[in-house]
């Protein structure tokens, strides 16, 4: 056996439960047509950039200077591109962001592990609630860290705070949100940010030491009925954001995101220079430059996301009707309801046999549930009901 990082290979080796579910997707579909496999394994957005976007990429590729555009850019991202988004900031959220306090990244999965990277010192706490998008665990430890997971609030995906105080303690370096949330596309009231950001700032004190306050905000775009997300960085000052524009713009292979480190922060230069120590050593260089500025100039752009909430509504009524238990999401494109069994794993094992791809909950920290996403076609969202159908009838009948 070649000597080689055991950790790497384990990672490298195992692969994710979701790729896998998509794997076995594309050989169901080349042997019985994609219109009858119902793949709701991964999150990939199922309609297209808005036409902005390739005529802004087709523009740049056009009109600017092709050494200037195809060159590295700053480490932190080009200085106009920082503006620019800046700029946005400051007029959607009321909120006085400052270019230097972007750095732009890889999509959001670069923008975490540039602050997990920062912040972390060996055996540092980040605390993260279930269900939770499993490459957190991945990051975290990678930056040498220990992911401390609350169990989940099944009842709504909402913070369980009593948990929460309790988890708390001075090795707790950070705490990491999701909202909208992967997988159950829970969305955090001003309310909840409030109550959080009081907890933490209380702690904060009585520790001597700031407990930063990570929030991973793919979704951010994506939220039902006009449902507002707070801008986390206005409640609490130690936040670092991490954005992305892989599901609003529908755009996860041109890996493209930020992080601001929120402008009231103590010490606000330090933590910056470390998030760019962070990436610097994760040789991420900077982020695609064609790509930061086709983004800063669509920033305030989104794919018709429309779609995944009226994926939502007819998912949710008719997996109610068929007799499952699921808290309807507030945004994203994906759902959470209880498994009929309780084992999950056998669950969407089982679930396979109708050609339905779905994620087991345990993956997730949340065991009895299943993920759906349903970032598909609308029809296929309805024509599935019926092979949900089928796989109740079947626990019906074997129960
Ligand atoms: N965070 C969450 C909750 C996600 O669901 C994803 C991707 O699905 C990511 C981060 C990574 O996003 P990106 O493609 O922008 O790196």
């Amino acid at each position: 056996m070649a000597n080689v990082n055991e950790r790497a290979l384990r990672l490298g080796t195992q692969r994710s439960v979701i790729r896998e579910l998509f794997e076995f997707g594309k050989k169901r579909i080349a042997e019985v047509g994609l219109e009858n496999v119902f793949d709701f394994s991964i999150g990939n957005p199922s309609v297209p950039s808005p036409e902005k976007v390739n005529e802004t990429a087709i523009r740049l590729l056009k009109e600017m200077d092709p050494v200037t555009l195809h060159a590295y850019t700053s480490a932190q991202g080009d200085a106009k591109v920082r503006e620019r988004i800046a700029d946005s900031i400051r007029r959607r959220f009321d909120y006085a962001a400052s270019p230097d306090s972007l750095y732009m990244s890889t999509g959001a999965a670069g923008a975490l592990c540039g602050c997990f990277g920062g912040l972390l010192n060996p055996g540092e706490e980040v605390i993260v609630f279930a269900p939770f998008f499993p490459e957190y665990r991945v990051f975290i430890e990678s930056a040498g860290g220990v992911m401390k997971l609350i169990p989940a609030d099944t009842e709504a995906f909402q913070i369980d705070f009593e948990r929460l105080e309790e988890a708390i303690s001075p090795n707790t370096k950070a705490v990491l949100i999701n909202s909208p949330n992967n997988p159950s596309g829970a969305v955090y009231s001003e309310e909840t940010i409030c109550r959080l950001s009081q907890i933490l700032k209380e702690r904060s004190a009585r520790y001597g030491q700031p407990i930063y306050l990570i929030t991973d905000e793919p979704y951010r775009e994506i939220a039902f009925s006009g449902i507002t997300v707070p801008f986390v960085p206005k409640y609490y000052p130690n936040t670092l954001v991490c954005y992305s524009w892989s599901k609003s713009l529908s755009l996860p292979g041109e890996r493209m995101g930020y992080i601001l480190v929120a402008e009231e922060m103590e010490e606000h230069d330090v933590v910056y220079a470390a998030v760019a120590g962070a990436s610097r050593a994760l040789g991420y260089v900077s982020a695609p430059s064609l790509f930061q500025r086709v983004c800063a100039l669509c920033a305030e752009d989104t794919s018709d996301v429309s779609v995944y909430e009226t994926n939502r509504n007819i998912l949710v009524r008719g997996l109610r009707e068929i007799g499952f238990s699921v808290v309807e999401p507030q945004g994203t494109f994906y759902m959470f309801p209880r498994t009929l069994i309780e084992d999950d794993v056998a669950f969407c094992e089982k679930a396979r046999e109708f050609d339905l791809l779905i994620v087991p909950g345990s993956g997730f920290g949340c065991p009895g549930h299943t993920r759906i996403s349903y970032c598909v076609p609308t029809e296929r969202a309805e024509r599935s009901l019926a092979a949900f159908e089928k796989l109740a009838a079947y626990y019906l009948k074997n129960s």
